[in-house]
């Protein structure tokens, strides 16, 4: 027969566990990389019972590691620093990708001091667990100190790695995410995963009754700026019009969404915005992109171009699916040309 005190170490134990495990829901929950990762660590230094605790990404092209998230008194003083792989005894766990659980730090030959003189802290026992997907290392996950001078034990290590699995899941999630959904070269969202928003808000304000505007635009003779700076450069003058685009959409106020639609097509869908206001952005994207010169290498080039908008419901009559709305606003587009171009246009039946 379990004494009491057995039985209530078991029901602690079940409860960290469930703890743990409910970090899952957090982790499907979201794909904000930022709060996934700040509630997965207070949660590790709660769940383990620990002063700190503190999770390291692996910038690959440095090959070191650097400080994502801290927990902690004074954490924020180790945002600087960054770890060689091998050094520390992070560099140690990312390096070799093996877990250590370390009683007292002071006589460890692979501990690095200086993490503790830079936080004015004072390490004793530490878990250090490599964050990994399938064999690829992204970084490793800490706890520091476990309270009232106790020590972690491997069953401590266990429910830790567990946390460790999480924290990788959720970094790998997101990254794939970004990848699937955000264009390398501009940061803009990619078109397949911009037609898919346009659907799900075109279907929203239809049920709701509210508008929903779409903007096209693409850069007037742009072969030409190709010609002449070469492709590279036609390719940096993308980057900075890009940049325009985002700021001008910021300062808009507005919830909007601007994507690349293709090579030298930016689009921007407009929530909950009718066809003036989405002729007015339009508008102020035109102007800015028309007075700012555009930075290529040593030299400014200055760009212009042409924006068409399409909007439900002023448009009703002639969409019946995304495919629709997209049409619009390229024949909007297309008006714009045959106007000689560095214009805005709403679609109008011609
Ligand atoms: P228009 O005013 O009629 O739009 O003239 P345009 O020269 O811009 O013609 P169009 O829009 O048909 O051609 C776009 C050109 O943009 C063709 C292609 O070489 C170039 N382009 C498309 N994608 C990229 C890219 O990713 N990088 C670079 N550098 N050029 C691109
Ligand atoms: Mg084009
Ligand atoms: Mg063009």
């Amino acid at each position: 027969m379990n004494s009491l005190s057995e039985i209530e170490l078991l029901k602690q134990e079940n409860e960290r566990l469930y703890k743990v495990l409910g970090v899952n829901q957090i982790i499907t929950g979201s794909l904000n990389l930022e709060f996934v990762l700040d509630t997965l660590m207070d949660k590790a230094k709660e769940v383990m019972d620990a002063e700190a605790s503190s999770l390291m990404l692996l910038d690959e092209e440095n090959e070191e590691l650097y400080f994502h998230t801290v927990k902690g008194e004074k954490s924020d003083l180790l945002k600087t620093l960054r770890l060689k792989l091998g050094e520390g005894i992070s560099g140690w766990v990312a390096r070799e990708g093996k877990a250590v659980l370390i009683e007292d730090c002071s006589s460890d030959p692979r501990f690095y001091k200086k993490a503790d003189d830079m936080s004015d802290f004072v390490t004793k026992t530490m878990m250090c667990v490599p964050l990994k997907v399938g064999k690829k290392i992204l970084g490793t996950v800490q706890v520091l100190n476990k309270k009232n001078n106790h020590f972690f034990d491997v069953k401590d290590l266990k429910i830790f790695e567990i946390t460790a699995n999480q924290a990788a899941i959720a970094i790998e999630n997101a990254r794939l995410h970004k990848m699937a959904t955000i264009d390398g070269m501009t940061g803009l969202f990619l078109k397949h995963y911009f037609m898919a928003r346009l659907g799900e808000e075109y279907k929203r304000a239809k049920m709701k009754n509210v508008p929903v505007s779409l903007i096209m635009s693409d850069i007037d003779f742009f072969k030409k700026v190709n010609d002449k700076y070469g492709h590279q450069g036609g390719d940096a003058a993308l980057v900075a019009l890009a940049e325009v685009i985002r700021e001008t959409v910021l300062d808009f106020g507005e919830e909007c969404i601007p994507g690349r639609y293709g090579g030298e097509e930016f689009c921007v869908l407009m929530p909950e915005t009718n066809s003036e206001r989405a002729v007015e952005l339009a508008e102020k994207i035109r102007k800015n992109v028309e007075s700012r010169p555009i930075p290529i290498e040593d030299k400014e080039a200055m760009i212009t171009i042409s924006v068409g908008v399409s909007s439900y419901p002023v448009h009703n009559e002639f969409i019946n699916n995304v495919e629709d709305f997209i049409k619009l606003a390229d024949e909007a587009l297309y008006l714009c040309k045959d106007r000689g171009r560095n214009c805005v246009a709403l679609y109008e039946k011609v």
